[in-house]
């Protein structure tokens, strides 16, 4: 069977991870990506071998910085089967009109809304909503990481409520623009964030509230959960759940930090450092007075990627069985 082509437009932090781990499925392939100007990361993509597109009125521009851009983003859709559209948030629902006159499948990512794709997508918690769709978002990498845990909760144990403060990184590490550098800005001060909603995008029936605040670290988020569960169970029960599923890992053997779980992944060989599961403290899991406890880290550069991976297969309907593409997907990627 030959492999479904795979398109990437805007070759950023969420871009080029989900280019590379397209690469490394046995069903998909990459096509092309696009880049609208001829920075470092451009002649990296190209020095990897994918064909490098770009706006329109930018081919030559391409051209006469080094780049052979091999035509426009309308020419890569058109090439393409399916195009994950990695632009900024907001600039990707302009693109809609393009795909649809491409007559090309679109995942959007967490930056835009869910009424542009009408469907969000958690690979654990809504694969099946996803199967044979021409429109996706996948959700943020702090949806991604509550959808990751309150699911199989969930499932498990009945969720009746959850509260959940964000710590949000300011920026990513290869941000130069963006602060604060020295401050804790509670964001957004009108409550709740936007985070908590964004959850009831894929399980609608979840109590969640939100609150969130930026620091100074480019590192990782971290969430502090507390949650109401239906049923009685222990903390050690909640362990025994979260080590079945493949998408989080418990923080132990002494990381105290997200510094630590950042050295981590490099240790263990992950490409760009990067760690794709939710990093659970194993201590932090605690049952007081009935409520549950806990912190997890999200490195939000990557954890988004396997469920990119994922969400083109369900809309391609490669796998018709969630799970079967979670453990594909993750199998490929060494997770
Ligand atoms: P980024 O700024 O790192 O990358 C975006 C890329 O798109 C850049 O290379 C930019 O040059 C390019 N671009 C800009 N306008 C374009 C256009 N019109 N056509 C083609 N390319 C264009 O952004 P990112 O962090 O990768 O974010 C992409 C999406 O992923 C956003 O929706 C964001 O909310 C979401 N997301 C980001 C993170 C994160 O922490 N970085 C995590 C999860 C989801």
């Amino acid at each position: 069977m030959s492999k479904v082509k795979v398109a990437i437009n805007g070759y950023g932090t969420i871009g080029k991870r989900v280019a590379d781990a397209v690469t490394m499925q046995d069903d998909m392939e990459i096509i092309g990506i696009a880049k609208t100007r001829p920075n470092y990361e451009a002649f990296v993509a190209h020095d990897k071998g994918y064909n490098v597109y770009t706006l329109a009125d930018r081919v030559d521009d391409m051209k006469k910085a080094g780049i052979p851009a091999a035509g426009s983003v309308e020419d890569m859709a058109a090439e393409a089967d399916i195009v994950v559209d990695c632009t900024p948030g907001g600039v990707g629902e302009k693109n809609k009109a393009l795909y649809e006159k491409a007559g090309v499948k679109a995942i959007w990512q967490g930056g835009e809304d869910h009424e542009l794709a009408g469907c969000s997508f958690n690979a654990e918690a809504n694969y099946a909503e996803a199967l044979g769709r021409d429109f996706v978002r996948v959700v943020s990498c702090n949806t991604t990481g509550l959808c990751r845990v309150i699911y199989p909760l969930d499932q498990e144990y009945g969720v009746k409520k959850v509260r959940v403060t964000l710590m949000r990184r300011s920026a990513d590490p290869n941000d130069i623009k963006t602060g604060p550098i020295n401050a804790i800005i509670p964001n957004p001060i009108k409550l709740p964030s936007h985070h908590g909603p964004d959850v009831k995008s894929i399980m609608p029936h979840i109590n969640i509230t939100s609150t969130a605040v930026k620091l100074s670290t480019t590192l990782m988020h971290v969430h502090t959960l507390n949650m109401e569960l239906e049923k009685d169970c222990t903390s050690e029960d909640v362990k025994d759940l979260f080590a079945k599923q493949s998408r989080i890992r418990f923080i132990e053997q002494g990381i105290s930090s997200t510094a630590e779980i950042m050295e981590l992944a490099k240790d263990i060989g992950r490409p760009r450092g990067d760690m794709w599961e939710n990093s659970v403290w194993k201590d932090s899991v605690t049952m007081y007075e009935g409520e549950l406890y806990f912190f997890q880290g999200i490195h939000q550069e990557s954890i988004v990627i396997p469920e990119n991976v994922d969400a083109i297969r369900a809309m391609m309907e490669l796998e018709k069985d969630g799970a079967k593409s979670i453990a594909k997907t993750n199998k490929a990627m060494g997770l």
